[in-house]
């Protein structure tokens, strides 16, 4: 029989349970932290596939996780967040503990900001808005295509568009671009999130990045990026945190961007990985290689486009492909929205879908423009936040 149970996520006493939000240590392993918790590690990772293991290798120090307990202080749940889709859950029926990924409920707003820049984009948005995260990813997104040292003028005006999401009432995750402009000496440019998920800027060309569009040349994305995907054959929720791309076996694979390499070995599902760092807290790896150029080891300074190795399948793979990761401070990120280059340009269909987006993107920041309405501090919502799932009994 499937009980609908939902639960909200307050720290007040519900049915004699209650719930506790604590944050991830650092450093922390999974392993350790069923021990200290006295849950059953065959259970919740021994017996797990090997996907799910890899799952638990993603929880990141600093996160929230709620724990639910009964009165006698046994746990009753866990929820663990991997990022800011998709969640452990590790609940108790009868007898035993249950593992399985399920999605993070949220929501999602589309926002603005709008504004005079004072001295400089980035501290203006600081000064205004005290988010980082908005000044970051305004810059970073103009950050190659223009000088704001030189041709900021006093009086120029901004506006971003984005996406945030909210869990329980607070601020999550990244807020996705939509669509940005900067007037300099009344000149406005702009970047649009294309429904391909890049950049481009108004003339269509895709913005140019610190890193190559794809590793492998001429090779065809296989599976893409997503923090969560309902795998309808084994019927569960999974993660992709890379770009697979599909090429015959020993096609050469290139560093996508300048860095060094802090891994050239075996490592279990990966098989034969290459892991580099780069600027900016940004590190590449390029997994299932079926072997390594000659020389790439630890501690080699690479350049852009260098060969590392070739497309193999070693590790867990099915066929031969580069499985492509891109993360920042240790956090998976989608490649496709980072990763760039200056030649593309959209022709034909798809530079029509993108004029007919791009034209609805003017309009509303002209309406912005127009408007010039000072940013409201994003306020507290109501917990409205809450896990549904099913529970076996
Ligand atoms: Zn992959």
């Amino acid at each position: 029989m499937i009980r609908f149970f939902l639960l909200l996520l307050l720290t007040t006493s519900i049915f004699a349970s209650s719930v506790q939000r604590y944050r991830w240590t650092n450093g922390e392993t999974f392993l350790v932290f069923l021990e200290k918790n006295s849950l059953p590690m065959k259970e919740l990772y021994y017996n797990l596939d090997k996907d799910d293991q890899r799952l638990t290798e993603e929880l990141r120090s600093g996160v929230h996780y709620q724990v639910v307990t009964d009165a006698n202080k046994t746990i009753e749940q866990l929820l663990l967040p991997l990022n800011d889709e998709l969640q452990i859950h590790i609940y108790k029926t009868k007898n035993a503990y249950k593992f399985e990924a399920i999605p993070i409920i949220c929501e999602t707003k589309l926002e603005s900001y709008t504004t005079t820049i004072r001295s400089s984009p980035n501290y203006t948005i600081l000064k205004e808005t005290g988010s980082k995260k908005l000044a970051q990813i305004f810059v970073s997104s103009f950050k190659k295509s223009l000088n704001f040292k030189n041709d900021i003028r006093r009086g120029d005006k901004l506006v971003m568009i984005y996406e945030q999401k909210y869990r329980l009432g607070q601020i999550f995750s990244m807020p996705i671009l939509k669509v940005a402009m900067i007037e300099m000496r009344h000149k406005k440019h702009y970047i649009y999130l294309n429904s391909d998920d890049r950049y481009y800027d108004e003339k269509g060309r895709q913005v140019e990045g610190f890193l190559l569009a794809r590793p492998v040349r001429g090779a065809r994305i296989s599976s893409y990026f997503t923090k969560r995907r309902w795998h309808p054959v084994l019927h569960k929720w999974k993660a992709h945190l890379g770009i697979d791309y599909a090429a015959r076996r020993g096609t050469p694979i290139v560093a996508a961007g300048r860095g060094r390499v802090i891994w050239a070995h075996r490592m279990g599902s990966y098989g034969n990985l290459v892991k580099i760092r780069h600027d900016d807290g940004y590190e590449t790896r390029y997994a299932h290689m079926k072997s390594f150029r000659r020389g790439i080891r630890k501690g080699r300074h690479v350049k852009k486009g260098q060969t590392i190795g070739y497309v193999g399948t070693t590790g867990r793979s099915t066929g031969p492909h580069l499985h492509f990761e891109l993360r920042k401070h240790g956090r998976a990120i989608n490649p496709l929205r980072v990763v760039q280059v200056t030649t593309k340009k959209l022709k034909g269909k798809q530079k029509k879908a993108f004029l007919k987006l791009q034209k609805m993107y003017d309009k509303q920041i002209e309406k912005k423009l127009e408007n010039m309405v000072p940013f409201e501090k994003p306020h507290e919502l109501q917990s409205q936040c809450y896990l549904k799932h099913g529970i076996n009994t």
